[in-house]
């Protein structure tokens, strides 16, 4: 039962390969760090590759037919690939889903004030984090401001080398006895969550002249004023590029790997296929899954489920029997990182179960927690055909858990799609440091899970 290390399998022109979707994941993740902006960058590689939207496709009445692409996105915040295969979409599709929203802070409606001289922004934060990680270090603001007229600003602040960057400060040691010796959940507490972002006043400026200077620097580098920020969606981030980690460069540091590491590693398998195949392949990548897959963008919403409608009456006669037989016959990879297996942590794991760094992508039958509580508890009958096909394939593939029983848990989008009846698993790549402000993984597990979403693709 002990899986293999990835690493001991290459050739040199395998590690060649590995290094280039190495480099191509590093710049998809340097310029999606929010999920407009793996919208966006989506949008770029896909219709390089000849993709069409599918809104013109109906809007020009179009037919459309086995090898044909197309990209569906919902608000600029979720998106869908489809590759048309052979077979009608009666016969199901296989369908790779990941999610494009990771921990951040967002900044509140009202978020601008000065307090003795120095300009904040107040933040609500999203998804789960510590939030003790999230001050003393470089933060950048990436986001949309939109007018009453109707334009739409966009904002990246902290990423060029030459840019200035913001952040949250932290209590100095010689004064933090009482500090230290709270609890780590409320060491750093959500209303401390308060960006620095400016401390030099607006001459002759009465009231608040540091808060009025940022107005001023607003005002002219991007026309906004302080009540736009109420129509803004504007997320605090880890700033700077991902780095190759180690000394051995084996791994890769950035922000966002949970679960941009597996949207770009869906994108990349479906973007690889130049042949029309058997059955229609469809890459999803959603939004909200860190906060319960909710909302118009969220999986729990209905844009799939409308887009298999769509391609139906776009293929030839659409009735909602043939979408419900459509719906049920997909199979599909839920697409989530993992819990990588952490020796400095071992009482959280149990190591028989448990994903390690550079031992391939990672199948999970259920995630949840407490009784498997809240999981897609994936069957053994579609488990036993993924090895098959895994296996064909020379894909280095493992199984794990979220941790050890009763320790915590997690969720992911797959019981959502599962509620259509068709065949779901959670598979992905296993993380260090998840949901921290930088996190880790293996670019072997990368490769691999590269490997794994084409074959499904092309093979399920
Ligand atoms: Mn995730
Ligand atoms: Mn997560």
């Amino acid at each position: 039962m002990e899986r293999k290390i990835a690493w001991n399998t290459y050739s040199d022109e395998e590690l060649s390969k590995l290094e280039a979707v190495s480099a191509e994941y590093r710049g998809y993740l340097d310029n999606g760090k929010t999920e407009r902006e793996c919208v966006t960058e989506t949008i770029l590689m896909a219709e390089k590759k000849g993709y069409r939207n599918l809104t013109d496709v109906i809007a020009n009445g179009e037919k459309l037919a086995a090898g044909d692409c197309v990209y569906s996105d919902c608000m600029g915040k979720a998106i869908m690939l489809f590759k048309l295969g052979k077979q009608p979409l009666e016969k199901g599709i296989n369908i790779v889903g990941a999610h494009i929203d990771s921990p951040r802070m967002d900044l509140k409606q009202n978020p601008l004030y000065e307090d003795t001289g120095i300009a904040y922004l107040d933040t609500h934060y999203y998804g789960g984090i510590k939030k003790y990680q999230w001050v003393a270090l470089p933060l950048a603001l990436h986001g949309v401001v939109a007018k009453k007229d109707g334009t739409i600003v966009n904002i990246v602040i902290g990423e060029d080398p030459a840019d200035p960057v913001v952040g949250i400060s932290d209590l100095l040691i010689h004064l933090a006895g009482d500090q230290m010796g709270k609890k780590a959940s409320v060491v750093i507490e959500g209303e401390e969550l308060n960006v620095i972002i400016g401390g030099r006043p607006l001459k002759d400026e009465e009231k608040d002249p540091v808060k009025a200077n940022m107005l001023a620097i607003l005002k002219e580098k991007y026309d906004i004023e302080e009540e736009d920020f109420l129509s803004a969606e504007i997320e605090v981030v880890p700033a700077g590029p991902t780095r190759d980690f180690g000394l051995d460069r084996s791994m890769l540091l950035g922000y966002g790997h949970d679960d941009r590491v597996c949207a770009y590693a869906s994108l990349n398998a479906i973007l690889s296929i130049d042949e029309t195949p058997e059955y229609t392949c469809c890459c999803v990548l959603a939004d909200k899954e860190e906060i319960g897959s909710v909302g118009a963008t969220g999986m729990s919403a209905k844009y799939f489920e409308n887009a298999v409608a769509e391609l139906i009456n776009a293929c030839g006669d659409y009735s909602d029997l043939i979408l419900r037989r459509a719906l049920t016959a997909c199979r599909m990879l839920s697409c989530d990182v993992s819990a990588g297996y952490d020796p400095n942590f071992a009482g959280a794991f149990e190591r028989k179960n448990s994903a390690y760094l550079g031992k391939g992508v990672c199948f999970n039958k259920y995630t949840g927690s407490r009784g498997k509580g809240g999981s897609n508890d994936a069957n053994a009958e579609y488990i036993g055909r993924l090895r098959k096909l895994m296996d064909d394939a020379n894909v280095n593939f493992q199984t794990a858990e979220l941790g050890k029983v009763d320790q915590g848990g997690g969720g992911t989008i797959a019981y959502i799609c599962a509620a259509y009846g068709m065949e779901v698993i959670d598979s992905g790549v296993a993380v260090l440091s998840m949901h921290a402000p930088w996190e880790i993984i293996s670019k072997a597990d990368l490769y691999e899970a590269v490997k794994a979403y084409r074959a499904f693709m092309l093979n399920a």
